[in-house]
């Protein structure tokens, strides 16, 4: 049995993370001591009003942005003392970062564009083709890897995206609202493949969404509201069967908004 009782050893840790923006009287906190652990083979859904914090949450954890206090691990590596530099390699080998905006570079075939990743990962990749090749192949998209962004449509950007973000063989996948730009067909699909490889037992996948529609795929759903996390529904959520009676995120399951 998957979900339910994952003993598994968490992929992310995150403890009382805070954070500052600016100063003087200017100074916001913007999160306000996060708790959360992200365990291999789960999708884990953030949710919350705008600025309530989830990017700069997701930045955080996937060590784009310095937290102000608090402790991180990720796949067994804690954060705390490490150079930019050896932050930077963490990130690289350990974390694929999928943006609402695609990010892909627009002179680079959809193949170039996953290859990359490998390498920005740094040191010699022996088939880094053929490891782009086949993420490309994983979520579906063989036959456009000569295609430049500008001939792709965005549920297709979005994918090579995402196999952007498989190449790397993340521990630790963060996606920051990957279908809002999509229709809801696209949506779907791109939802659809995250929940696949958040199945992979090596890997844990964090996606912030706005979209009722998705959450039938999420093992997980965490709600963020002005910097703390408001709810944390730890139950399984069945694919596609209605939500526990009484569970912690029942409500959002039957699709309340937030
Ligand atoms: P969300 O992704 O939930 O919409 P964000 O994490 O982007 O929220 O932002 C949370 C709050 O932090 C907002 O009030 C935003 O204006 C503020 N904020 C985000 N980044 C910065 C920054 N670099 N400097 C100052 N304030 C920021
Ligand atoms: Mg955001």
């Amino acid at each position: 049995m998957s979900g339910t009782g994952n003993n598994r050893s968490p992929l992310l840790v995150a403890r009382n993370i805070k954070k500052v923006f600016g100063s003087g009287d200017g100074e916001v906190e913007v999160l306000k001591g996060i708790d959360l652990d992200l365990r291999p083979g789960e999708l884990t859904l953030l949710m919350g009003p705008s600025g309530s914090g989830k990017t700069t949450l997701l930045s955080i954890l996937g060590c784009i942005l310095g937290q102000t206090s608090g402790e991180l691990e990720i796949a067994g590596h804690p954060t705390k003392g490490l150079s930019p530099d050896q932050l930077a390699k963490l990130r690289c080998e350990h974390v694929g970062f999928v943006f609402q905006s695609y990010n892909l570079f627009p002179t680079l075939t959809a193949l170039e564009n996953v290859m990359l990743t490998l390498d920005v990962q740094g040191g010699y990749v022996p088939d880094a083709e053929g490891i782009a090749a086949g993420a490309l192949d994983a979520v579906g998209l063989s036959h456009r890897a000569n295609a430049y962004p500008s001939k792709l449509s965005g549920g297709e950007k979005q994918r090579v995206a995402m196999a952007r973000a498989l190449a790397g063989s993340p521990s630790v996948m963060l996606a920051d609202e990957p279908t809002a730009a999509l229709d809801a067909s696209n949506g779907q699909a791109v939802m659809a493949l995250l929940a696949e490889v958040s199945k992979d037992p090596t890997r844990a996948v964090l996606a912030v969404t706005h979209d009722h529609r998705i959450l039938k795929f999420a093992d997980r759903i965490i709600k963020i509201d002005d910097g703390i996390i408001a709810s944390d529904d730890n139950t399984h959520v069945e694919h596609g069967a209605p939500p526990v009676a009484g569970s912690a995120g029942s409500s959002a399951a039957a699709g309340n908004p937030l």
